[in-house]
């Protein structure tokens, strides 16, 4: 079979060595002649898997014992009212940093509970997105906390540095970028983010959240109570047992080599390639500012959508899938997460030069 380098923006490209380990395992789960599929979510098998993801994501990512980690299902967008449910509780009021689509969602979402009030205390929109709004503490109004979407999927922009709020906690939507480049989890109050994208398969989503701010939390419906699901260890109802099988494996990938610093470097390198090709191409652009741009999620426009349309036709005959940017604005987007190899940027810059080539 071709080599297919997939651009997707999620579900996303997982580690070929973890998808082979998943085959290998598939049918009998450490000779149990059964499917990790089909055990128990109460088995001591199932129990260990649970207990070593978690482990695991804790080493990478340097978190601390008074955080708790939840392995969740309703997606990323679940979490969008989850957190104003259980978090914007005191004076019930929501500062939004403003950074375009996903954070219009949040905003969306979070106008929809009840007692609600939200603010948007920074916009990138005059922009139209292409550049991260200034955040300084000044910026803070009287909220129970701060929403920040940290890495932009679709407009290709990320916050590199998290501003520190003196006052509130900052919850971070960190769905595409997690475990892409470092962040200090004692900046945030909590962090949650969907795994279909540099985690592990769709059905899973990973929160992280400070033990205080669960305490805190009121009595609401079970699935929608961080409180409920922290003291059941996300084992109140049946979870994503296989998505979560298929996360523990990808963590273990991700230690095996060297870690969150590792995976940075490297996606440092890789975007670094394709954003030197685009500021040097006569073709084709980044719409993004330089001080911007995010390293996991690359749009790319010709300015001409009729070349757009002629460029992933191409694409796609030379194995490069999933290049096709999201419908609300066009163009191409390469989609760079962990288990992306440099050799796919390297031939996607080959095929571009060579477009180029027929199209100045
Ligand atoms: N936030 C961000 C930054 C995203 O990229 C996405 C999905 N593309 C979402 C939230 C929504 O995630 P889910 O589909 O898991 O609900």
């Amino acid at each position: 079979m071709a080599i297919v380098y997939n651009f997707s923006a999620g579900p996303a490209v997982m580690p070929k060595e973890v998808l082979e380990k998943v085959q290998r395992e598939l049918l009998s789960y450490k000779n149990s002649g059964m499917s990790v599929m089909e055990i128990s979510h109460r088995s001591s098998l199932f129990a260990d898997i649970q207990k070593n993801a978690e482990g695991n994501l804790r080493k990478l990512m340097n978190i601390p014992d008074e955080y708790d980690v939840l392995f969740l299902q309703g997606g990323a967008t679940l979490q969008f009212t989850m957190a104003p449910m259980n978090l914007a509780i005191n004076k019930k009021k929501i500062d939004f940093v403003d950074t375009g689509h996903w954070a219009q969602r949040a905003i969306e979402e979070a106008r929809l509970v009840d007692g609600i009030e939200v603010t948007q205390i920074t916009s990138g929109a005059d922009s139209k997105y292409t550049s991260l709004p200034e955040i300084d503490d000044s910026l803070q109004e009287d909220a129970d906390y701060v929403h920040i979407t940290l890495n932009n999927t679709i407009e290709g922009t990320a916050f590199k540095i998290v501003p520190t709020f003196k006052e509130v906690p900052i919850i971070g939507d960190m769905s595409s970028n997690i475990l892409g480049q470092r962040y200090n989890v004692t900046d945030f109050g909590m962090i949650y983010a969907g795994a279909q994208k540099n985690i592990g398969p769709a059905g899973l989503t990973v929160v992280i959240i400070r033990h205080d701010l669960v305490e805190k939390s009121p009595d609401l419906p079970a699935m929608l109570s961080y409180k409920k699901l922290v003291a059941k260890n996300s084992t109140l109802n049946t979870p994503p047992v296989f998505a979560i099988y298929c996360a523990g494996l990808v963590f273990e990938w991700l230690l095996a080599q060297g870690g969150v610093d590792e995976m940075e470097k490297r996606n440092r390198k890789k975007s670094k390639l394709l954003y030197d090709y685009l500021d040097s191409s006569s073709v084709f652009q980044s719409p993004v500012a330089i001080e911007s741009r995010s390293l996991t999620n690359i749009p790319f426009v010709t300015g001409n959508a009729e070349l757009d349309k002629q460029f992933i036709a191409l694409a796609n005959d030379n194995n490069l899938v999933g290049l096709k940017g999201h419908r609300l604005v066009g163009g191409m987007r390469a989609s760079l997460y962990n288990a992306f190899p440099i050799e796919g940027v390297e031939k996607l810059i080959t095929v571009m030069e060579k477009f180029e080539l027929e199209h100045k």
